[in-house]
């Protein structure tokens, strides 16, 4: 079998790799062992920078997590949030940071799904019980870190080759999709993210299987969703996701067609990658009624909910905004109750430029322009406190919208000029 202990060393941080062999030497001391599994192990052969350390043990992996996140039981110094363990007992599982690295902890099982898209019931087990239970070939591969076999790579599942030669995203058992439909979701985006495609037989059976999303919640669905749009180039995920008839599972009306991605790259050239953004753009075209079930499935909560449910009404009034002669004040009064974000993907998705300016205008400007003259200044020029107060203040942000006063005189000539009208 193969030793990659010289490619880590090759690609990983010395510090990293002192913390490898010092976890599996006390492991070894509690007659335990224990693997690098999952991501880091495929990431690391293909030479890509590691995010997140995921450790298997063949033990009680909570006891050993504490013992490794100790102050002090690796030589370096130790920073913020560092040291804190957090355990999920019935799970036999336990989570803690070192610097920037998210270290996972578990305990080696074997799982079994009472019916689909459940959580699966589980038990411990050995590491190649734990590999069985992975969601791709490319994924079920571990490195031994014990002392006397540090470096050797498990794979039974041939993931290797499937990694390197084959390019393959190949699911391990035919029930995969079955038990657990979120897979679909994850083949579609390792094979985009590594540049690989859809085994066969496990094409064969995700499209045979695509209405197994249905027993999926809607907050995995969305964490799915969620995961897809942070990767570099989303639009391609949800391209094929549309050709797979995936999106369709998911809600009948949405596309992940070519108007989506000009958009999305459009949206990254412009800004920072927004995974709230996009979720807007992509459900641009839906009707209110539409929408409200894309929430449901989804089970959408919060300011992205909010976001969402002006996206109909604000496409109603972006008609009027077809005007280059529309005056500031106007363009406020049509948008002011919109969300920036809500307004930043009507103007993204909107093909007028003269639509697309005003929005601009008011996301860069408008919507930040108040009067000088505040409450307290308006009390010591004898308006009394009320909703009269609260128009006056209207009228004055609207009249700097417009240019019509410039100096805090100015808008104090127009307090007297309305109250003498009053
Ligand atoms: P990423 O770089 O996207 O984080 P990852 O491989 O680290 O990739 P995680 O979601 O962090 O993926 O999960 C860690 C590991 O857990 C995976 O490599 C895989 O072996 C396993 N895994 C995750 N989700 C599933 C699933 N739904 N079914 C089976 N195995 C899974
Ligand atoms: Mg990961």
């Amino acid at each position: 079998m193969e030793n990659v202990a010289l490619k880590m060393r090759q690609c990983l941080p010395a510090e990293l790799i002192t913390f490898l062999h010092v976890a599996g030497e006390k492991a070894g001391a509690r007659g335990q062992k224990l693997y690098l599994v999952g991501g880091a192990v495929r990431d690391l052969l293909l030479r890509r920078p590691i995010v997140d350390l995921d450790l298997v043990l063949e033990g009680d992996a909570p006891s050993l997590a504490r013992q490794l996140a100790r102050r002090g039981s690796i030589s370096e110094e130790k920073g913020k949030g560092e040291g804190k363990v957090t355990v999920h007992r019935q799970f036999g599982t336990a989570k803690f940071r070192r610097g920037r690295l998210n270290i996972d902890v578990v305990t080696a099982r074997s799982e079994t799904y009472s019916q689909p898209g459940a959580l699966p019931t589980v038990q411990p087990g050995t590491i190649k019980d734990d590999l069985l239970r992975r969601d791709f070939s490319i994924n079920a591969m571990a490195i031994d870190l014990s002392p006397a076999s540090f470096g050797q790579l498990l794979d039974p599942h041939s993931g290797w080759s499937d990694l390197e030669q084959k390019r393959n995203v190949r699911i391990l058992y035919e029930r995969s999709f079955i038990d657990d439909a979120t897979r679909i979701l994850r083949a579609i985006r390792y094979e985009k993210r590594l540049g690989l495609t859809l085994e066969q037989n496990t094409e064969r059976l995700l499209r045979e299987h695509i209405s197994m999303l249905d027993t999926i919640s809607g907050d995995r669905i969305r964490h799915e969703l969620e995961l897809i749009l942070k990767e570099d180039i989303p639009e391609q995920i949800l391209e094929r996701a549309e050709v797979l008839g995936v999106l369709q599972q998911l809600h009948p009306s949405v596309r992940g067609n070519g108007w989506l991605a000009e958009r999305f790259r459009e949206a990254r050239q412009k800004a920072t990658a927004d995974p709230a953004l996009y979720l807007l753009l992509l459900v641009y075209h839906l009707s209110e009624d539409e929408i409200e079930r894309f929430i449901g499935r989804l089970t959408i909560v919060g300011e992205l909910e909010r976001n969402m449910r002006q996206m109909p009404r604000i496409k109603r009034s972006l008609p009027s905004l077809a005007n280059n002669a529309l005056p500031p004040s106007e363009i406020y009064r049509l948008l002011k109750r919109y969300y920036p974000k809500t307004i930043a993907a009507c103007s993204l998705a909107s093909d007028s430029p003269i639509i697309r300016s005003n929005l601009e205008r008011y996301l860069d400007h408008i919507r930040y322009v108040k009067p000088l003259t505040d409450g307290e200044d308006l009390k010591r020029l004898g308006v009394k406190p009320g909703p009269h107060m609260g128009r006056m203040l209207k009228t004055l942000r609207e009249a700097r919208l417009d240019g019509q006063v410039i100096t805090k005189e100015n808008e104090e000539a127009l307090v007297r000029q309305l109250m003498g009208n009053h």
